[in-house]
């Protein structure tokens, strides 16, 4: 008789995990409390999706997974990704190994994986809620030794998975119910962490990551939104926590934009803390401290009856200059003849060190995805519950965090897939 599986959530883990256990052959229902399926991942990579990256290394997901990281991305890569979404007919592109859609649409990878997941004859439940698990039969141990090592044996007999509506019988459960990350309208509340504190698994604490920051409105902001390409570097103390390169946007109420959110990882926990953490922007990255130093030395020529306003006005950003200017309290109608060469070199590299401090994160559903979560010292290898090996965590809901640039999908299908074929064995 098929093996019944039971899949708690339909997101980009669930699903992915669906069709592999079907292909093998397994009863599998998936519960889904949104009223489709794949709501997230339909607003992934503003609507097109980064589903991967070939420049994929254990060092792009957090200090607790890498070291386990090498194994499941030798058994499930960047490859095998673009592989299984050929095999649902989805064409992909690569802009700099990060991988896409060829249509340049989230909805192509949905309904991909929707088509697929209803060919296979998947039962899908919407609109409820998966509250608890229970064990209806002890059945044996799991590997007893706690190793956490998996013998592809069925062990704690049957499951039911209880909701606000139902119960369903199953012989394994695969728990994929995601984070707390996401706008509203994904429901992203969290539900899995405590549904797995139940059956007696550690939940590392959680933080938004892969988010923007609220900076100190006292030391000034930009009057309107910026975007430049910049070196960002977070510090606590002298410190230096991260440095990140790329988009930087700083608006009257913060500091956002890819590099800050790929950092925003590494310094989140002592943001929550209210730890002084700020952030330093260097507007000229491309430039080394000669370079740099040889354009200060040419602008000296401009110590004449222009403005301050008119002397940087061709150098910086027009608000930035204004910030700048109020920052160090120089009215901008003052003349560059009545400013020393040094006064003028000291406002110059305030570009190279524009100082922010953060006082807060903008919150779980402004972020892309959750730090923490189930503790990897609860899953095996193949992403069971080493108590309980019939009951597996895969997806955000696992303590595994990766960079901004695929890899958050990559650990979706990765583990969706690992598990999926482990559970219908
Ligand atoms: C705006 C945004 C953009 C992003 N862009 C990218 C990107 O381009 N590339 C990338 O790699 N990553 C991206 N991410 C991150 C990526 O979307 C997630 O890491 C990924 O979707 C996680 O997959 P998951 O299956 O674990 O969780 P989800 O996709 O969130 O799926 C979980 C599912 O479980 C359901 N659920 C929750 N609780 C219950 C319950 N109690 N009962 C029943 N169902 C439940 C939810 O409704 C949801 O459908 C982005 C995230 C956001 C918010």
């Amino acid at each position: 008789m098929a093996k019944k599986i039971i899949i708690a959530g339909g997101g980009a883990s669930g699903m992915c995990a669906a069709i592999y256990a079907a292909r093998n052959g397994a009863n599998v229902t998936i519960i889904e409390k949104n009223n489709v399926l794949g709501k997230k991942l339909s607003m992934t990579g503003n609507g097109r999706c980064n589903l991967t990256n070939l420049d994929m290394r254990e060092d792009c997901f957090n200090a607790a997974a890498r070291t386990r990281m090498k194994d499941w991305l030798a058994a499930f890569g960047a490859t095998e990704v673009i592989r299984f979404f050929g095999s649902l007919g989805v064409v992909v592109r690569s802009e700099d190994g990060y991988i896409y859609p060829a249509s340049g649409q989230a909805t192509t990878v949905v309904t991909a994986l929707c088509d697929e997941i209803r060919r296979l004859g998947v039962t899908v439940v919407y609109e409820q809620q998966v509250k608890r698990i229970e064990v209806k039969d002890d059945g044996a141990k799991a590997d007893g030794d706690g190793s956490g090592a998996e013998t592809g044996a069925r062990y704690g007999g049957r499951y039911v998975v209880v909701t606000d509506k139902d119960r369903f019988d199953g012989d394994a459960i695969i728990m994929a119910t995601g984070s707390l990350s996401g706008p509203k309208t994904t429901m992203s509340t969290g539900d899995g962490y405590y549904i797995c504190k139940q059956l007696g698994m550690s939940i590392k604490d959680t933080y938004p990551a892969l988010v923007g920051f609220k900076c100190d409105r006292e030391d000034g902001l930009p009057a309107a939104g910026v975007r430049s390409m910049a070196n960002v570097s977070f510090y606590l103390g002298t410190e230096e926590l991260a440095r990140e390169y790329g988009e930087v946007q700083i608006t009257p109420e913060g500091i956002s934009g890819i590099p800050v959110m790929q950092a925003s990882r590494e310094v989140i926990k002592l943001v929550s803390e209210k730890k002084p953490v700020y952030a330093e922007v260097d507007f000229f990255p491309d430039y080394d401290d000669k370079a740099f130093t040889d354009l200060k030395q040419d602008m000296m020529r401009f110590l004449d009856t222009r403005t301050l306003e008119e002397f940087l006005q061709g150098f910086g950003n027009s608000n930035i200059n204004e910030l700048v200017l109020s920052r160090m309290k120089l009215g901008k109608g003052m003349k560059m003849k009545n400013i020393s060469p040094s006064m003028a070199e000291c406002i110059l590299d305030s570009y190279r060190k524009l100082r922010f401090r953060i006082v807060d994160c903008n919150g779980y559903q402004a972020s892309q995805v959750t730090t923490g979560g189930v503790s990897l010292g609860d899953i095996g290898d193949r992403f069971a519950y080493v108590k309980d090996e019939g009951i597996y965590c895969i997806g955000e809901l696992v303590d595994v965090d990766g960079r901004c640039g695929g890899y958050n999908l990559q650990w979706a299908f990765m583990s969706g897939s690992i598990a999926g074929t482990a559970a219908s064995m």
